[in-house]
């Protein structure tokens, strides 16, 4: 008991809030502050962990802190996130457990680091030997090479990632690890042609252009200067602390390309598409008078930049103009050209630097996983998931993306609260254990209001943008609206329970929804085009006829042999498609927390907002789990092996067991004695004794 109350006494605040007293949303946040301030940045709730973000190094995630928390008790030491790496790596290797990660928390809440220290600590813990390390190295440096390519720097964040990352880490029996697959979501690509204020397009153009060899320069035909590229933002191009030429980025991005297994020759390929972007943001196009009266459009080419993107890509220069002045419609049998207007070139430029950008990321992934994929001759494995995705979104102006990535992010909560906070009650309630129920805000009915296939927002999206006639982001808003006003189930849907807001304080063309973080407005502009994504066909036909060997692998719509008439499918109905399945496949692992909290808004340490910090801790839910947790029990185990384990221990049990195991629970034994194993009986234990017990359980652990 004295070794107890001496493991209380050192800890700053208390590391696990279900032994917070009292406990309520002040002595919560005061214990967040008291800890974050004595530079310990994770607190449990229970198996959730907690983990605030520092804003500057610590010393904690040496060697010899991997070494202090492998294989011990998820208790046993100072809250910590290699504890539950460890546990999640043991319950893996030990218990045949698939495992996944869930880190969540908005935008800067150190998410895409926590992933990291995650996949790092496993990797220093499992497997020894040349073929294994190999593999681990590859896994581990998957992250910069996806992160020059993936992540900018944007108010929030000046690493963001601007895609959603799910890998599976697969492991043997033994628990070396075997390999793994990266699945990526939607990225930002809208970012590739233009940056909001005070952000930064994708790090890969401002690494290559500082950090690479003027050599490797003039073969890609680039110029060191940013400021000569269109597409690359003036007000912001380095970035504190992230100098791209200082530290190399450029280099360290390149090894990592080498090390994940891409030849020289393909990490030349790349850089070369990376550069026709860059070219691309420079066409520039003049009208030219018609006699019909309409402009159409033609290049201007006055620098020469189109002539050094199709030497780049190995495109003649007349079927890439031609591409810009027409556009080529085709039905049935028939085929209609079209002019093209200056606006119309603008927006077909930057839909193929767009298309092109984000497809090379797939690409890039594909790749990855090639070098990085099990052998089919290992076929049996365990899998650790690491969900790393982009966190949840408010901005002044929120478009299409924001949606989609505050969508992604609800699905989060919701197996957040399906399995913490309702399942768990649940449990208690089929058990026959008395409960008194815990009230939480189930946010099911905002991801309804966005997914539901007959009538919600993104099959209204759909619906339109496939609709005959004019189509324009109003008309998909009045759609909206008056869906919202007429249909009497949408109406209690989305009025009554005041998700979907309307009222006509509302800026002009926007929407906004009550999302379980918050309430976002959302500005229509945009939202039909970015869910067609389209690209005309005469561009993709262009692309495909380049000699550049990825370009063409790129665009395979643009085989004239393989012309397809079908609509491409949208880009909302592709990722809600590829979010459930994430979601599905993420059911079938036991599931570990972390939840991210940003501590201000400044990226800054040492200062703890707290109404920020309350504002995160009211919508993640992490009250609720509080509470249930703490009326829950903290140990659980299923029948039987507890049956295994401990039926020795009473006459009704030992030596002859015959009934189901379930019955064991009604059994009368001093429990007493078992004490590490509460579940047995816990109606016969006030929340008191439990909580000395769970003391004196510790104490023995610690001897
Ligand atoms: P998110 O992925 O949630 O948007 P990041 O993980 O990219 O956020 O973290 C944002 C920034 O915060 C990082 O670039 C880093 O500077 C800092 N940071 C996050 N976690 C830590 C940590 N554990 N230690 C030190 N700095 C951190
Ligand atoms: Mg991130």
């Amino acid at each position: 008991m004295e070794v107890k109350t001496s493991l209380l006494d050192n800890m700053i605040g208390v590391g696990d809030m279900v032994l917070l007293e009292p406990l309520n949303e002040d002595s919560f946040i005061e214990n967040l502050r008291k800890r974050f301030d004595h530079n310990e940045i994770y607190t449990y709730i229970g198996s959730v962990v907690i983990s605030m973000n520092p804003y500057r190094s610590l010393s904690i995630f040496t060697p010899e802190k991997v070494e202090e928390y492998r294989n011990r008790n998820f208790y046993e030491l100072s809250p910590h996130i290699y504890a539950l790496a460890d546990e999640a790596y043991r319950s893996l290797r030990d218990q045949d457990k698939d495992q996944c990660i869930l880190i969540t928390g908005e935008s800067g809440a150190g998410k895409t680091e926590a992933s990291k220290l995650v996949m790092s600590y496993v990797a220093a813990v499992c497997g020894r030997g040349q073929e294994v390390n190999k593999v681990k190295e590859q896994l581990l440096q998957s992250n910069p090479v996806l992160e020059a390519f993936g992540n900018a720097k944007t108010v929030r964040n000046d690493n963001s990632s601007r895609f959603g990352k799910y890998m599976d880490i697969e492991f043997d029996f033994k628990g070396d690890p075997l390999g793994g697959v990266i699945s990526n979501y939607l990225l930002e690509k809208s970012r590739v042609c233009k940056q909001p204020r005070g952000e930064r397009n994708f790090h890969i153009f401002y690494q290559l252009l500082s950090g690479a060899s003027g050599d490797t320069l003039t073969k890609l035909k680039l110029d060191r200067d940013f400021s000569k590229y269109n597409y690359l933002s003036l007000d912001s191009a380095t970035v504190n602390g992230l100098d791209d030429a200082a530290v190399s980025l450029y280099v360290l991005s390149q090894n990592a390309m080498q090390i994940v297994g891409f030849m020289e020759d393909e990490v030349q390929l790349v850089l070369e598409l990376v550069a026709a972007v860059l070219k691309l943001g420079n066409i520039e196009f003049k009208p030219e008078s018609r006699v019909n009266g309409f402009d159409e459009s033609r290049v201007k080419d006055k620098n020469g930049e189109t002539m050094e993107m199709c030497e780049l890509l190995g495109i003649e220069q007349s079927v890439l103009e031609r591409a810009f002045s027409y556009r080529t419609v085709e039905a049935k049998m028939e085929k209609v050209s079209t002019t093209l207007n200056v606006a119309q070139a603008y927006y077909a430029r930057d839909a193929l630097a767009k298309n092109l950008y984000s497809r090379l990321f797939s690409w890039l992934v594909t790749r990855i996983n090639e070098s990085i994929k099990v052998g089919l001759a290992k076929t049996r494995h365990k899998v650790m998931g690491v969900l790393d995705i982009y966190g949840f979104e408010i901005f002044e102006d929120n478009s299409f993306e924001q949606f989609i990535i505050n969508y992604c992010n609800e699905k989060l909560q919701q197996i957040f609260i399906e399995l913490t906070l309702r399942e768990e009650q649940e449990e208690y309630v089929r058990e026959g254990i008395e409960w008194t129920n815990i009230e939480y805000f189930n946010n099911a009915i905002i991801c309804d209001l966005i997914e539901n296939n007959q009538n919600g927002i993104l099959a209204m999206l759909d619906e339109e943008c496939l609709r005959p006639g004019t189509v324009t982001d109003d008309t998909f808003l009045d759609k909206l609206n008056t869906i919202c006003a007429e249909h009497q189930h949408f109406e209690s849907r989305l009025s009554k329970n005041s998700k979907f807001l309307t009222d006509h304080s509302l800026p002009h063309s926007c929407f906004r929804i009550q999302h379980y973080a918050g309430k976002v407005l959302y500005r229509v502009e945009g939202f039909v085009d970015k869910n067609n994504d389209l690209l005309y066909r005469d561009l993709s036909q262009a692309m495909y006829k380049a000699t550049h060997s990825l370009m063409r692998q790129l665009f395979p719509e643009g085989n004239p042999a393989k012309v397809n008439l079908k609509r491409p499918l949208t880009a909302g109905f592709q990722f809600k498609a590829s979010v459930g399945g994430l979601m599905r496949n993420l059911q079938t692992k036991n599931p570990n927390y972390i939840r991210c909290i940003k501590p201000n808004d400044k990226k800054a340490a040492h200062i703890f907002t707290d109404s920020l910090v309350c504002h995160q801790v009211r919508y993640l839910g992490l009250m609720e789990n509080v509470r249930v947790r703490r009326a829950g029990y903290a140990f659980r185990q299923p029948y039987e092996p507890c049956l295994e384990r401990y039926k020795m221990l009473c006459k009704q049990t030992w030596p002859h067991w015959r009934g189901p195991a379930s019955i064991i629970v009604h059994v009368d034994v001093p429990i007493i004695l078992l004490m590490p194993t509460l579940f047995l009986c816990p109606q016969l234990f006030t929340l008191e004794e439990r909580r000395r017990a769970c003391l004196e359980d510790l104490a023995t652990l610690i001897q």
